[in-house]
């Protein structure tokens, strides 16, 4: 066999090998085989990507640029992303197996976290503040925080990365990245860009590897001043006490287990597709993914007959096809995991009216895939109702009137998001203001952008990413009070 292509990071703005010389192999869950190598870096790496991070923070030429110089580079990056990405995007699909059709459509929109950011970068003001007592003259300023550890999840591995580094680089910060084992090479290819873009070097660096060994590394160095992390929460739980023992603060993006409401005064097509979109887009591999499905009762046979038809025409097969509609799962743990689901939703009694397993056709024979699952008769205290799935498993549960849909759509540990389909404009605005989400959408489904806050409720996160505010995840506030009156003070009363 030919010799895989083996990807470097990047540290100090130069390829770096593992210090180990190790290499972890990259998988293409299409063909079930590898196809890349990446760095298996451990703690070694980690500190010496941490202290060249610091260094650029502390001394280096980022340091002394203006906001206005740094929101110029992060424009430039936003150029240089919009040229790259279409092979981005291939690569994504390449390594993490999701559609090309969604993953093209991730890195085209990458650009305008970028331009947005670099915009702000030069709008962060402090403030005089209104004193109480006149001769104290008396300002605010926020500050970069500092080394940022960015730790990202396989499956939109530059959507999740460009959340964090858009924000982070306009508030000034430095960053080590440390993106998921099982699809490393986007991230590895774009960071070419970052010093393209006039970022000087150093100020970000990668270290691939395992999340236990240059994961946990990264986390739990007391020079990271911040951690940034989206993945699962058993993960973030772990990064969360990591960072307790430096208390470090940390920002989680976790998982879900997002209500999807259909009351039957809603659009039924629009809703049967934002049901579909909800869970079969991405082969449910999104946090997300609207898993219950709650249906008023007197529309869920015709919903459920209506999504079954849908998801049965779905065209399942190469995700770098751009007309393919169901890819595989990304590795063979989380295929196990998400058959191991389905059969534990059968044996809790739900009934499975499609799918259920995988698919026996031989074009299907070498890639991870599974069927799309859909399951009716289901009780929200079973399994499938409460524990993420992360793949193409549907859950239809019905309801009677709006206070139990709510009190369905909250009974679960986590808040991601939400969905509400209806025509009555009150009953979508008392959905929103009952619903325990960080994100409502209502009448679609699954929209993100770069203006509009995302983060989770309840076990599904700490903190915000995209919107304004969420430049001050990376910034810290600073008071500086100046005595103008020359009087000796009495020093044993506070002033
Ligand atoms: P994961 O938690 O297994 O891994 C995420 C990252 O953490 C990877 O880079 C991994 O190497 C690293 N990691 C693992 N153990 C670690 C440790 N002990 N210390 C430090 N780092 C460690 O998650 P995953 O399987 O890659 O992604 C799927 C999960 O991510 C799902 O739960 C999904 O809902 C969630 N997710 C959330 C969002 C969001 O924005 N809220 C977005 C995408 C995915």
């Amino acid at each position: 066999m030919s010799e895989l292509p083996k990807y470097q990071n990047l540290v100090n703005g130069e390829r770096v090998h593992a210090k180990s010389g190790q290499w972890l192999d990259s998988y293409n869950p299409y063909t079930g085989k590898p196809w890349a190598q990446i760095p298996r870096c451990d703690s070694s790496d980690v500190n010496e990507a941490v202290a060249v991070a610091k260094a650029a923070f502390k001394s280096g030429p980022w340091r002394g640029m203006t906001a206005t110089e740094r929101g110029k580079c992060l424009v430039r990056l936003a150029d240089l992303t919009k040229e790259r990405a279409a092979a981005l995007g291939a690569i994504e699909t390449q390594d993490n197996g999701k559609l090309i059709a969604e993953m093209t459509a991730q890195t085209n929109y990458l650009s305008e976290w970028y331009r947005y950011f670099g915009g702000l970068a030069d709008k962060i003001e402090g403030s005089v503040l209104p004193m109480d007592k006149p001769s104290r003259f008396t300002y605010t300023k926020h500050e970069p925080i500092g080394v940022v550890a960015m730790i990202t999840a396989w499956n939109s591995p530059l959507l999740l990365l460009t959340w964090k580094l858009a924000a982070a680089l306009a508030a000034g910060c430095t960053a080590v990245i440390k993106p998921s084992e099982h699809a490393s090479v986007s991230t590895l290819e774009f960071i070419d860009l970052v010093e393209k873009a006039g970022i000087p070097p150093g100020v970000v660096n990668t270290v691939t590897g395992l999340g236990p060994e240059a994961g946990a590394a990264l986390a739990s160095h007391p020079d990271v001043a911040k951690v940034a992390f989206t993945g699962g929460d058993f993960t973030g739980q772990k990064i969360y006490e990591a960072g307790a023992a430096n208390l470090t603060p940390v920002s989680l993006e976790l998982g879900g287990k997002s209500p999807n409401i259909i009351f039957a005064d809603a659009n039924l097509d629009a809703a049967t597709m934002g049901a579909v979109s909800g869970i079969f887009a991405a082969t449910g591999q999104t946090c997300i993914a609207g898993s219950r499905l709650l249906v008023e009762r007197s529309a869920v046979d015709e919903v459920t007959e209506r999504i079954i038809e849908v998801a049965k025409a779905a065209k399942m097969g190469d995700p770098s096809l751009m007309d393919t509609q169901v890819g595989p799962i990304t590795t063979i743990p989380q295929r196990d995991h998400v058959l191991k689901m389905i059969e534990i939703g059968k044996q809790d009694g739900a009934k499975c009216l499609m799918g259920g397993g995988v698919p026996t056709e031989n074009e299907f024979a070498d890639g991870w895939f599974v069927q799309p699952t859909i399951f009716s008769g289901v009780d929200n205290s079973m399994n499938i109702a409460q524990k993420e799935v992360f793949g193409p498993v549907l859950s239809i549960i019905p309801f009677d009137s709006d206070e139990e849909a709510l009190a369905i759509a909250n009974d679960t540990v986590y808040g991601l998001a939400s969905g509400v389909w209806t025509s009555d404009i009150g009953r979508a605005i008392k959905m929103a203001d009952g619903i325990e989400a960080g994100t409502v959408w209502v009448n679609t489904y699954r929209a993100v952008s770069y203006t509009a806050p995302f983060g989770g409720y309840k076990r599904s996160g700490i903190g915000r990413e995209s919107g304004q505010d969420s430049i001050y995840e990376f910034l810290q506030t600073k008071t500086v009070w100046i005595e103008t009156d020359q009087s000796v003070a009495n020093p044993f009363i506070i002033r």
